[in-house]
């Protein structure tokens, strides 16, 4: 049996490296070789045994790699060696929901994500991926691996708080936390054509990023009611559209005060215990607002789409990759991310040492070692 190295979830609070086997792809299924993944707010939430998942199983959710080996029925789609990205969600493409257009939860209540959570993930040398026709999606020649890092999860998810609340072109929106998927929410507000765009955050150096990423006033919290300040940027109505990105019931609850008479509350956190609506915020429930939800669209057109917007320039999603790492190393990855020291956004990890290597050398611009 050959077996591979990877990031195994032991039980709360315990993540280490173990040697296990190295997947053998079925049919439709192929696996692949990762060069580069990273560690998402939500695997902190697993680690922390705060959304539960088995012992046993390898976490992460991002990959970016090369494909390894095909399963049988593939070999007139894809070839080994061809570099790809795979969605954090893995539609199936066949089933009630994928065919009713839920992909995300494909199978049933968020079916679509798979990979460390239900299967094996992407903190490892391999990766099977299921559903091969529908997931790989190649990554177009002239990106690097940490330019297109971001799409199978944070530039979907992010993107997709803009496109659920059906921002358009003057509209005003607030995004609540500018941690990665706020900022990419606030990079969506500004692809939508939004015109006033109001970033609120609580760390400085976040507001300075979404500055950068469109955003035209930044609030923080700590010095300003977030909401008396959006009624006041908004004629006192508040906004057209209030994206929720963090899962905590006091930005749940400052988003709904912000949301105008009929406008929308976009929700992308992931909440725990129970979320109330105050009456005075809800208009008593006749305020004509929209609250939606939206878990992460996957699946390969939508990681073709998100590939265009980098290859075309449209959007650099680098300033979001703060810190590299060994695969190796994942420990002080880890404890470096969930506490968000050092100004930390996202980490690139890489399994091979020379993949990291090549990432340090061609960000520094330096003669390699
Ligand atoms: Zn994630
Ligand atoms: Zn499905």
């Amino acid at each position: 049996m050959t077996t591979m190295k990877a990031v195994v979830f032991r039980g709360n609070g315990q993540i280490g490296i173990e040697e296990v086997p190295k997947p053998v792809p079925g049919p439709g299924e192929a696996v692949i070789r990762i060069t580069a993944t990273t560690i998402c707010g939500t695997d902190v939430h697993i680690v922390r045994g705060e959304y539960p998942v088995k012992p046993g199983l390898v976490l992460g959710h991002e990959p970016v790699g090369i494909i390894d080996e095909l399963g049988p029925g593939l070999d007139a789609h894809y070839r080994v060696g061809e570099r790809v990205i795979v969605g954090a969600i893995t539609p199936c493409g066949q089933c009630f929901y994928c065919l009713n257009g839920s992909h995300s939860q494909c199978g049933g209540p968020l079916g679509g994500w798979r990979f460390g959570n239900t299967i094996n993930g992407a903190w490892a040398e391999y990766l099977l991926v299921p559903d091969a026709r529908a997931n790989l999606a190649s990554i177009p020649g002239n990106l690097d691996d940490e330019a297109v890092l971001l799409c199978p999860d944070i530039f979907s998810t992010g993107l997709s708080g803009a496109e659920s609340g059906n921002i358009k072109v003057g509209d005003a929106v607030a995004i609540f936390a500018q941690g990665p998927i706020g900022l990419c929410a606030t990079l969506g507000a500004k692809l939508r054509g939004a015109g006033l765009i109001i970033a609120v955050d609580t760390v400085a150096s976040r507001l300075d990023t979404a500055e950068r990423f469109g955003a035209n006033v930044m609030v923080n919290p700590a010095h300003a009611d977030p909401v008396e300040a959006i009624k006041r940027l908004t004629d006192g109505r508040g906004v057209d559209v209030a994206i929720e990105a963090l899962g905590k019931q006091e930005t749940f609850e400052n988003a709904l005060r912000s949301t105008r008479p009929g406008g929308t509350l976009s929700s992308l956190g992931v909440y725990s215990g129970k979320l109330v609506a105050p009456y005075e915020a809800f208009y008593a429930g006749l305020g004509d607002q929209k609250i939606v939800t939206t878990l992460c669209p996957g699946g390969k057109e939508r990681m073709r789409r998100l590939m265009e917007m980098i290859a075309q320039r449209r959007v650099d999603l680098s300033p979001l990759v703060t810190h590299r790492f060994a695969l190796d190393n994942i420990a002080e990855a880890f404890d470096l991310f969930s506490h968000q020291r050092d100004g930390v956004l996202k980490v690139a990890l890489y399994p091979d040492a020379a993949g990291l290597r090549r990432a340090e050398t061609s960000v520094k611009g330096a003669v390699p070692a």
